[in-house]
């Protein structure tokens, strides 16, 4: 435990679930994106980090974490343990776990393992812009609400489109967000949500918010995440060259 513990009125403890177990396809590397380095230029002159050192030092700072669960494959437990946690020294990282084959197996292995969390917060650890305002913000609906995702409104006008690439309809701008991490949920709720859906078929499920949609438990409040939320997919995101 440490001095940040309070920020939760009730001394409700909230867990963030920090996804690192992706092999990233995308980015052409046999690195997983996680683990490359940010260009130093874009880091406020400090050394260059790697995306995934960036995620957790937001995480560590912030006071409404009490705990951080790391969440990575099989052959990078040892290199997170040693390279990222015990390097930067981060308190909050209580356990570093093997995920799953799809990104939901990595965020039931990260649930099953904080059965005393209140809260959870579910985050993507390749995207290393989130902001302490956008936690708060999570974290205050989450309290409210019980379910909670951070997206933005959508600048683009969005299309439906058929099966042989042709619009089919354009659903109203105002009503289109695209939708970020971090997503935040009572524990319960989303242990049972995805309880209920892990009996069924989870295909096509790529965030947890559509876990709880497919339940039925509850709703997903969503709140501003931030334009700069972005998930590093592809080389041009890390400002690299292809
Ligand atoms: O692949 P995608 O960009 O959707 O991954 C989003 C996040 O989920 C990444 O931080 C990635 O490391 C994580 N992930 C995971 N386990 C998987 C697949 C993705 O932890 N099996």
């Amino acid at each position: 435990m440490n001095d940040n513990t309070m920020y939760i009125p009730g001394g409700k403890r909230t867990a963030a679930i920090v996804l690192a177990a992706g092999r990233g396809k995308r980015m052409g590397s046999d690195t997983p994106k996680q683990f490359l380095h940010l260009p130093a230029s874009g880091d406020g002159g400090r050394e260059s980090v790697m995306v995934i050192e960036r995620t957790l030092e937001v995480f560590e700072k912030s006071p409404c974490i009490d705990e951080i669960l790391l969440v990575t494959g099989e052959d990078w437990v040892d290199f997170c343990r040693k390279e990222v946690v015990a390097k930067n020294g981060f308190q909050k990282v209580t356990k570093v776990l093997t995920g799953g084959k799809e990104r939901y197996d990595s965020v039931y292995a990260g649930l099953l393992a904080c059965p005393d969390a209140d809260y959870v917060l579910i985050h993507d650890g390749a995207r290393p812009f989130v902001t302490e305002e956008i936690l708060e913000r999570v974290t205050e609906a989450v309290q409210k609400y019980g379910a909670a995702a951070a997206g933005v409104p959508s600048k683009d006008t969005v299309k439906i489109v058929d099966e042989e690439g042709f619009a089919a309809s354009t659903p109203d701008r105002r009503l289109v967000w695209n939708i970020q991490t971090p997503q935040a949920f009572s524990y319960p709720l989303i242990r049972s949500a995805y309880e209920i859906v892990r009996e069924g078929n989870m295909s096509g499920i790529t965030d947890d918010a559509m876990v709880l949609e497919r339940s039925r438990l509850a709703r997903v409040k969503l709140v501003m995440g931030s334009y700069g939320n972005s998930k590093i997919t592809t080389p041009e995101d890390l400002g690299m060259l292809l």
